[in-house]
């Protein structure tokens, strides 16, 4: 079984959504305002991955620029004027570190348990408390609690691209210049396998992908098809039977 962490996570909050999205692959619909945080996340994904080369504030506000449609009305420039600030104020936090990464844009694909568990890393950067190993949120707004599930993930793949165990793991809220970290170590290593593996048992073994109703609902595509949200929710148009193999 082959999967990301953002299946798993999906599989996490809601097997029912899970389903619909993976299984029957029924098409989420973009939820508005996500714009920006798409276009920060690719001008970001693009910085870091020649970073080492050129990790300079005008090539990072270049690839900016060409990332961003041209704003055409005042709303538009403002969200281009907020995009860039947002940008200005990451590379004079952290530009002058980048060079010191360990790990960046780095591809990752970790075996636990007869799971593939692939993924991509954003930083891993030695800091004077240890290697600190980043992953960059572009939300509108900070959760009000946050899961260290991710980074305990990325921090196999982390130790199975270079060896290294992460000391120091965080989310980089770049919107609102907030990190919020957890310890890493052997400790967060041994957590992540041991939620992959439970996670990856109950999948195999699930043939009801029941909803299970939480804060994700709000961005959830699929609340006709959700008996927990209507009364009569309408049939799923299903491909694929509800047991046998998955197909990820
Ligand atoms: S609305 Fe909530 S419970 Fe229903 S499928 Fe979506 S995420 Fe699951």
């Amino acid at each position: 079984m082959k999967l990301t962490f953002t299946k798993l996570d999906t599989y996490r909050k809601c097997p029912l959504r899970f389903r619909l999205r993976y299984r029957e692959k029924l098409p989420e619909v973009a939820m508005g305002g996500r714009n920006l945080s798409l276009v920060l996340h690719q001008t970001l994904q693009a910085f870091l991955f020649n970073a080492r080369r050129d990790s300079s504030l005008d090539n990072l506000l270049r690839i900016y620029a060409a990332a961003c449609p041209t704003p055409k009305n005042q709303k538009q420039e403002q969200r281009y004027a907020e995009g860039r600030r947002v940008l200005e104020a990451f590379h004079w936090r952290e530009g002058s570190r980048l060079g010191k990464a360990v790990a960046l844009e780095q591809k990752f694909a970790v075996m636990v348990d007869g799971v593939e568990i692939t993924g991509r890393l954003d930083c891993a950067m030695e800091t004077e408390e240890g290697l600190e190993l980043v992953d960059f949120k572009f939300t509108r707004e900070v959760p009000e609690t946050v899961d260290p599930l991710q980074l305990q993930v990325y921090s196999l793949g982390l130790k199975e691209v270079t060896g290294y165990t992460s000391d120091i793991l965080t989310y980089y809220y770049l919107r609102q210049e907030r990190k919020i970290t957890f310890p890493g170590g052997e400790v967060a290593v041994r957590e992540g396998q041991e939620q992959v593996t439970g996670l990856a048992q109950q999948l195999r073994a699930d043939h009801s992908f029941s909803p299970k109703v939480g804060d994700w609902c709000g961005t959830c595509s699929y609340r006709k098809y959700c008996p927990a949200q209507q009364g009569q929710p309408i049939p799923i148009p299903s491909q694929l039977p509800v047991q046998g193999t998955l197909a990820l």
